[in-house]
């Protein structure tokens, strides 16, 4: 199949399938921890390298290789590295690119665990992280240091849904010898190809939107062959590689996710749009929105706005935690990216460890839902936010 030509609604049904001397349709599930050769002239061809093929699942599996080989045809990418979780994938990523005396420029606006990632575990490596705007262009150029050697970013960000300018943080990252890595979770490639912007590399957390129905954990690290080989070589390794049978969850869940993904935003702007009108919402974060200040640069680099929406309530915390409480449908979960709708109150889950100070210098205030839009009707949700009404 010449993947080049298709269209993505295509490839992600079609691209990576390979079958097994049975013929089957669907895809198999190779269950099996290793493999076996015809003699030892093969085993020997393959353990060197001279010769292509499986040897052992924590190197490769054909039901991983699939899964792998469909997402890259959707991102652009030479290669795809799947991985056992979104963080093993960005730990991977890190791992295999950077060496102790490198240093990394983030946005501030990232995601949790990815924070600790930096500053508790790889910093005891040697490698130290700058935080700057996620939004503002000159902070990245202004901290760079001559050992960066890693961009970091995640666009739309959590939960506000800020904008990071991928083409103009990939021409800094260029200009010093930088590779950017975009955290494309909340937009998956249906929505947004970061490496046709310049990106170097592509971090999926799969857990959310490509599994897309709240089953299984994986990852993965996508980009070229040069800049992913030491990824490939810490993953080997290591071990935290993507399981047979959840590669074959995520390529159940890839053929659906052009569908999933368009839902999700046009029931996600409805409720947008809703939101914005009822009197006790003081501010809504959606890119999809015109109100939203990057709202020009967010249709630009992504085909819609996404799923995710966040929204200020007048009345701080209290009003927050009733609006959420009043509700009987939406799942409290800091969760997203599944069929059900998600409902979280930031400030006290997902950005509960960030100081008080922090969260305020980040926009993060105690009014602020964040909704995770599933693909329940509109109408539904609405009603279920039944708090809002005083
Ligand atoms: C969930 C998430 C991750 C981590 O993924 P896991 O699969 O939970 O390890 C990374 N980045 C973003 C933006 C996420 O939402």
């Amino acid at each position: 199949m010449n993947e080049e030509n298709y269209q993505p609604e295509t490839l992600a049904v079609r691209a990576g399938t390979a079958r097994s001397q049975f013929g089957e349709h669907s895809e198999a599930m190779f269950l099996t921890s290793s493999f076996v050769f015809d003699s030892a002239a093969q085993a020997a061809a393959r353990f060197i390298g001279e010769q292509p093929g499986n040897i052992y699942s924590r190197f490769t599996n054909p039901s991983v290789t699939m899964f792998e080989e469909r997402l890259a045809a959707l991102e652009g990418a030479e290669q795809c590295i799947a991985t056992a979780s979104g963080m093993a994938a960005i730990l991977s990523c890190v791992m295999g690119v950077l060496k102790a005396g490198d240093h990394i420029v983030a946005s501030v606006s990232l995601f949790g665990s990815t924070v600790n990632l930096f500053n508790n575990v790889i910093k005891k490596f040697g490698v130290e992280t700058t935080y700057v705007s996620a939004t503002d262009v000159a902070e990245w150029q202004a901290a760079v240091r001559p050992n960066s050697r890693l961009f970091f970013l995640e666009t739309p960000s959590n939960p506000l849904t800020e904008i990071s300018d991928i083409a103009a943080i990939a021409a800094v990252a260029k200009n010093c010898g930088a590779l950017l890595a975009v955290d494309n979770c909340f937009c998956t490639p249906i929505l947004q190809r970061p490496l046709e912007m310049g990106a170097d590399i592509v971090i999926h957390s799969a857990t959310k939107y490509i599994d897309g129905q709240g089953r299984v954990l994986g990852g993965a690290v996508l980009g070229n062959r040069k800049n992913l080989e030491g990824v490939y070589g810490f993953l080997r390794t290591t071990g935290p590689t993507m399981s047979a049978f959840n590669a074959w969850i995520f390529l159940k869940g890839l053929e659906t996710l052009k569908l999933r993904m368009d839902a999700h935003s046009a029931n996600a702007l409805e409720l947008a749009r809703w939101l914005e009108a009822q009197p006790n919402v003081a501010r809504v974060f959606y890119p999809g929105l015109p109100s939203h200040p990057q709202h020009v640069l967010a249709m630009r680099q992504q085909k819609t706005g996404g799923g995710i929406v966040s929204f200020e309530v007048k009345g701080g915390k209290d009003a927050a935690w009733r609006v959420i409480d009043a509700t009987k449908m939406l799942s409290i979960t800091a969760n997203l990216g599944d069929t059900r709708t998600t409902i979280c109150h930031s400030a006290s889950t997902t950005h509960a460890r960030i100081s008080p100070e922090a969260r305020a210098a980040a926009g993060i205030t105690d009014g602020l839902i964040r909704i995770a839009v599933g693909l329940e009707a509109v109408v539904d949700i609405q009603h279920d936010l039944r708090g809002l009404a005083g």
